[in-house]
């Protein structure tokens, strides 16, 4: 029997020679580079199409001979687009995505050359993966692992390269990528709100995570990016002053897109149109130089990878413009950081938004089922799901210059938190029929079809509800969104599992109606969840002080934040929806904390190099000058009363003077946090004074920037990096 969602991508069109100018409409080129269902049909023998459509929405296996025809199939389509090489493409824990091209080329024992791809090359392949982070699960006399096809991202063709999207595994079954854990989390919530879907509507047979990414970005000129050692190395400035015209007139929002940064825009967009990603927004943000590409939203394995494509592509695409493109979470001290708010929603095999309010009174109770069960999943597991956004770079972005606060919370709006106040009140048990009319007439039916104010406009909160979705708003822009996604579909999993329990329960034991069960169940989490709710300004003194009154997570930095992972019931939770097993999570935290150090070692040195090299000898080589000047005018100027040039030197002199203690102190403190055996240890020292030393060396530099002559300043500054010419 096939499913109603196999009928929309049944229909063969006739295959069109591709050339693309500037105006032709996208949707004739849509995916040309990819493998997807409309080549499938054309490419492969029915049993194979059958075989990958099972896989893609039932997860079923496929065998070994269906698998050679399948990569029969892709090869001769691949081959006929140009592709030389094959890789099986994946996402170690380094952040971002991992290669290695084989050649399609090879030679039979009797010489003769052939082009050659199998059922055992599509399937798996072994990696020696010593050198990617594993977090201890294995170390280098044990280096085996291997990439598995994941049937359920199509495979495409990015240069000359077949690339077949794969899961990392050790040999001993651990994950080792970030795309594992995804795929489990998002079985888990497949099963999960299908069963409580069926309560609504019996004919859902599967549901899937949607994910619709906001990528933010910075564009900036390749020869003053790479003018700056920061920038070469950490992806980021790690000295300089906010120019005196920054954002402050929000003039560059929504602006006219400069003509160099829109052909950049122009040919990235062809470029991932060919690739099967859907983009459809692009616009300048608001800091200088700060742009937004966003695309329709997509299942949410399928979105992650189009995510990682995409700032490839933006890199290579970027290099080719004379641009380089920042992802980093935090490139500008005083500036807007670039975020990646990550819009995720459930959507069923019927094609109906499980967090979109509907015309109907069961529409709406199906709404607000999967609305408060998702609240409450998030008011249960909020430290979790804040640790999943947390990282070295994004530290420096949560809860400054319009990011979101480092205290989680979630924006409802006034028109559902009214709702939810109604259905509070609702009273226990069995209901009477005027208590269920009054019940479905002025609570759930009063949940408009469009939510007119569910726009949240000081942007701060960490996790809105936007009208038909929710938005995790702390996702760094260089994070890969596996891991909020990973998270959030894991815990909202988990509370449906616990919804249904408890709402069957109340059928079978106290012989209540559907209806009265689900609303007896959500009246108590509402109750229960109500301590993560805030509509307010999520960076006033208010809210602080609130949040620990409620007893909400305020982690301090990302060291502090993955600790999460080590407590019980976080391990619990993880080992119950078969997402991450402990070792697993040790690992990952582990691999986070290494990150940490790492990082923080980099840009300490870099910011060294810069003290040391550029900004001291600069200041040193102006403070010698001046007091040149000062001896000359004092000279020319033998009864002159002011002494403005000497304070000056003088000035000067303390500022050079601070500027170097206190690097010095930074080179003493990163070397105690390299020398410690443990990395605990390592990690709270990083995290305790290298990090803090950073930002004290840096007041002074930047002090500094603003009174050595420009002419001598030795390094790009803000106003010449953020204003495209
Ligand atoms: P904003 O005001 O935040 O810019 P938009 O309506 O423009 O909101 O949507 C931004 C993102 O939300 C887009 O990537 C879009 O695809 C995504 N989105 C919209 N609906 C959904 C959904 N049901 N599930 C997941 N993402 C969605
Ligand atoms: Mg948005």
């Amino acid at each position: 029997m096939e499913s109603q969602r196999f009928k929309a991508v049944n229909n063969v069109q006739e295959r069109q020679p591709i050339t693309i100018d500037e105006q032709q409409r996208r949707s004739t080129y849509f995916a040309t580079n990819v493998f997807g269902d409309f080549n499938m049909q054309q490419y492969l023998t029915y049993d194979a199409l059958n075989a990958v459509r099972a896989a893609i929405f039932e997860g079923t296996k496929i065998s070994r001979k269906i698998a050679d025809q399948v990569a029969e199939g892709m090869k001769t389509w691949a081959i006929e687009k140009g592709a030389t090489h094959y890789t099986h493409w994946f996402q170690p824990l380094t952040g971002s995505t991992a290669e290695k091209h084989e050649a399609f080329f090879d030679l039979q024992p009797n010489g003769q050359a052939i082009e050659i791809f199998g059922g055992s090359q599509l399937v798996q392949q072994e990696s020696d993966a010593s050198s990617f982070p594993s977090g201890g699960i294995r170390n280098t006399f044990e280096a085996r692992g291997f990439t598995a096809w994941d049937p359920s991202s199509p495979a495409f063709i990015y240069g000359n390269t077949l690339c077949i999207p794969t899961i990392f595994v050790s040999y001993t079954g651990e994950a080792l990528d970030n795309k594992a854990p995804l795929l489990k989390a998002l079985h888990a919530i497949d099963e999960a709100a299908t069963d409580v879907s069926n309560y609504f509507d019996k004919s859902v047979a599967k549901v899937n995570a949607t994910l619709g990414w906001e990528q933010e970005y910075f564009l900036i000129d390749k020869q003053l990016a790479n003018s700056r050692v920061d920038i070469s190395l950490s992806g980021r400035t790690l000295v300089g002053t906010a120019p005196a015209k920054g954002q402050q007139l929000d003039d560059h929002y929504f602006g006219v897109i400069h003509s160099r940064v829109l052909s950049f825009m122009k040919e990235l967009e062809q470029e991932c149109i060919k690739l099967g990603i859907p983009i459809k927004t692009r616009h300048n943000e608001v800091a200088p130089s700060q742009f937004e590409i966003a695309p329709k939203y997509q299942e949410a394995n399928l979105s992650v990878d189009h995510n990682l494509l995409l700032m490839d592509l933006m890199e290579k695409i970027a290099d080719k413009h004379q641009f380089k493109v920042l992802f980093h979470d935090k490139p500008f001290k005083g500036l807007s950081g670039s975020g990646k708010h990550n819009n995720w929603s459930l959507l069923t095999d019927t094609g109906t938004n499980l967090l979109s309010p509907g015309s109907t009174p069961t529409k709406n109770l199906q709404f607000l089922t999967f609305f408060i069960n998702t609240i409450m999943a998030v008011d249960t597991y909020e430290e979790v799901i804040r640790a999943s956004l947390s990282s070295y770079s994004n530290d420096l972005r949560l809860g400054n210059q319009g990011a979101p606060s480092k205290i989680f919370s979630v924006f409802v709006g006034a028109q559902l938190a009214s709702v939810l106040d109604d259905l509070e009140g609702v009273s226990t048990g069995k209901l009477s029929p005027e208590e269920k009319t009054e019940l479905k007439l002025n609570v759930v039916g009063k949940i408009p079809e469009i939510l007119m104010d569910n726009t949240d406009r000081n942007r701060t909160s960490p996790f809105a509800f936007t009208g038909n979705k929710f938005e995790i708003r702390g996702v760094g822009a260089k994070a890969n969104c596996a891991q909020a996604m990973t998270v959030l579909n894991t815990v909202v999993a988990h509370q449906l599992k616990a919804f249904k329990k408890e709402v069957d329960q109340l059928i079978d034991k106290k012989g209540l109606k559907k209806d009265e069960a689900i609303f007896n169940v959500l009246r108590e989490y509402i109750k229960k969840s109500k301590r993560i709710r805030f509509d307010g300004d999520s960076y006033s003194d208010q809210w602080f002080k609130e949040a620990e009154k409620r007893k909400l997570y305020s982690f301090k930095n990302n060291v502090e934040a993955i600790g999460v992972y080590a407590d019980p019931k976080v391990i619990d939770l993880f080992e119950k929806v078969h997402v991450f097993t402990a070792t697993e999570l040790k690992a990952r935290q582990e691999v986070a904390l290494k990150s940490y150090v790492i990082n923080a070692q980099i840009e300490a040195k870099a910011l060294i190099e810069m003290v040391n090299t550029q900004i001291i000898p600069a200041a040193l080589s102006y403070l010698g000058s001046l007091s040149s000047s000062v001896v000359n005018i004092n000279q020319a100027l033998s009864n002159s009363k002011s002494n403005y040039s000497t304070d000056m030197v003088r000035s000067i002199d303390n500022q050079v003077s601070e500027l170097k203690s206190l690097t010095d102190q930074l080179i003493e403190a990163v070397s105690a946090s390299e020398s410690k055996e443990s990395l605990d240890q390592n990690a709270k020292l990083s995290s305790e004074t290298v990090v803090p030393l950073m930002d004290a060396v840096r007041i002074q530099a930047d002090a500094l920037e603003l009174v050595v002559a420009d002419q001598l300043w030795p390094i790009t500054k803000y106003r010449e990096l953020l204003y495209i010419k």
